[in-house]
């Protein structure tokens, strides 16, 4: 069950200590290393080595055919695909919105500079697949990299049936609009994705989610290729008082926790009775709950309710916290939208449940975790574009900006700085 903490413990439990995402452990990096570095000298050889040793079966070919996309429609039910063209209508309008344009700044009549957006030119999409299967990770993923027009998505993910991937996943890549679909999973995937084969075209950016095997692997390929981030457990803090129902915070504590025994899930409020109903909730729904071993094993030890004297006080608490997602089940949930400053996304009020952000609502679902909301956000557009600046200079720009670049890269010893821009006056 979840156990109640004071202020002080809670900052003690779950922000200043151990609690942060476990780093990758040792073995786990020295098995991807391996594959990896086995991947990028010997190609092709290697990755049906390793997909045959890590999946248990070799796929015919590595890409899904055309002909494989056109039959996975006729496999999943109208009601599931209508559903997913409605969620990726939303997530298209949403994102649409954070497309930037290439800025340019005339400084003076004689400095010209500018900004360049321009989309990464291909990227590689990991969706897991090895336990379960996550149409909504294609969408969140696929979607903003397509909008900042990426020219090549390649979308990779296991094998699960006989020489297939879960048709819904292939669904869910068509409407998103990848390009190509890969059966490869695991460590052996991002390394393909990260050096190429003599099939497969490298990427330049691997983003998605995964087990440990994949963050190890995405760790280990970093810098040579870009990668989105390495995720933690998923986190909820639930700020409420009184007015809350003790249902609905009962409820999206369980979607929180029912992800992963390491899912972290935290109600935040001023009044003992909301925790009080709240625990009893907590045991009435887990009661119906398939996956009720998981959450429980979350609620006991990844999670706490904290009771505050005032709501600002839950609000600080949030912002040390740095939490994945926060929820704000008050009233006039949108005037306490400016307290939170640290936080991936915010769901307001009670009908907004963190459930239909992560499928529906429109903003990205892959968002920092374990206090990294601090410093960094979530997937948006920006992610799959670089920016480039650019500088014109006329000669007479040059000359009344050169006495003071003199003097900076003198101050540097830097005379070969001093002597570009000296040679151009003829001073030199
Ligand atoms: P996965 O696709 O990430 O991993 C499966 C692969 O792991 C296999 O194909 C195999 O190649 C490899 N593997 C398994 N055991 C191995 C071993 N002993 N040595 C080397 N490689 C091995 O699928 P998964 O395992 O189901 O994990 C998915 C993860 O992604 C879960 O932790 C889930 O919570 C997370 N997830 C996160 C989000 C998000 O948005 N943050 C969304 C969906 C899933």
């Amino acid at each position: 069950m979840i156990r109640t903490f004071t202020s002080e413990q809670f900052i003690e439990t779950f922000i200043r200590s151990k609690n942060k995402a476990k780093s990758l452990s040792d073995d786990t990096l020295k098995i991807a290393k391996q594959v990896i570095d086995q991947i990028r000298l010997q190609g092709e050889s290697a990755l049906k080595e390793y997909v045959q040793k890590f999946e248990g079966y070799l796929p015919l070919n590595w890409e899904v055919t055309d002909e494989e996309r056109k039959q996975a429609w006729s496999k999943v039910d109208v009601e599931t695909i209508t559903s997913l063209q409605k969620a990726a209508d939303n997530i298209k309008k949403f994102h649409s919105k954070q497309i930037q344009q290439s800025k340019i700044m005339e400084l003076t009549e004689d400095i010209i500079a500018g900004q360049l957006y321009r989309p990464i030119e291909r990227v590689g999409i990991y969706v897991p697949g090895g336990t379960a299967c996550y149409p909504s990770t294609v969408l969140m993923n696929a979607i903003p990299a397509v909008l900042a027009g990426v020219s090549e998505v390649i979308m990779t993910t296991p094998v699960r049936e006989e020489d297939s991937i879960a048709p819904i996943l292939s669904v869910a890549a068509d409407i998103s609009g990848v390009n190509k679909i890969y059966k490869i999973g695991g460590i052996q995937a991002i390394a393909a994705l990260a050096y190429g084969t003599e099939q497969i075209a490298p990427v330049d950016k691997i983003v998605g989610p995964g087990n440990k095997y994949v963050a190890a692997a995405k760790s280990l390929v970093f810098g040579d290729v870009g990668i989105d981030m390495i995720a933690g457990p998923s986190e909820v803090a639930i700020i409420a008082d009184e007015t809350a129902n003790p249902k609905y915070v009962a409820a999206d504590l369980i979607a929180q926790a029912e992800h992963d025994e390491n899912a972290r899930t935290f109600l935040l409020t001023t009044s003992e009775k909301l925790i009080n109903e709240t625990k009893i909730e907590i045991v009435k729904q887990c009661e119906k709950l398939p996956r009720a071993t998981i959450a429980k094993k979350s609620l006991s030890t990844q999670s706490a309710s904290v009771r505050v004297s005032k709501i600002d006080f839950a609000f600080d608490l949030v912002n040390k916290l740095a939490p994945e997602h926060v929820e704000i089940q008050l009233e006039n949930p949108l005037s306490y939208l400016s307290k939170v400053k640290n936080a991936g996304s915010i769901f307001l009020g009670s009908y907004t449940p963190e459930a239909i952000g992560d499928y529906f609502g429109g903003p990205n679902h892959v968002l920092p975790t374990s206090g990294t909301a601090r410093f960094s956000s979530g997937l948006s557009v920006d992610d799959f574009m670089k920016k480039t600046t650019y500088l014109y200079y006329s000669e007479k720009a040059l000359c009344d900006a050169a006495p003071h670049v003199v003097n900076i890269a003198s101050e540097e010893k830097l005379i070969g700085h001093t002597r570009a821009v000296q040679v151009r006056l003829g001073k030199d």
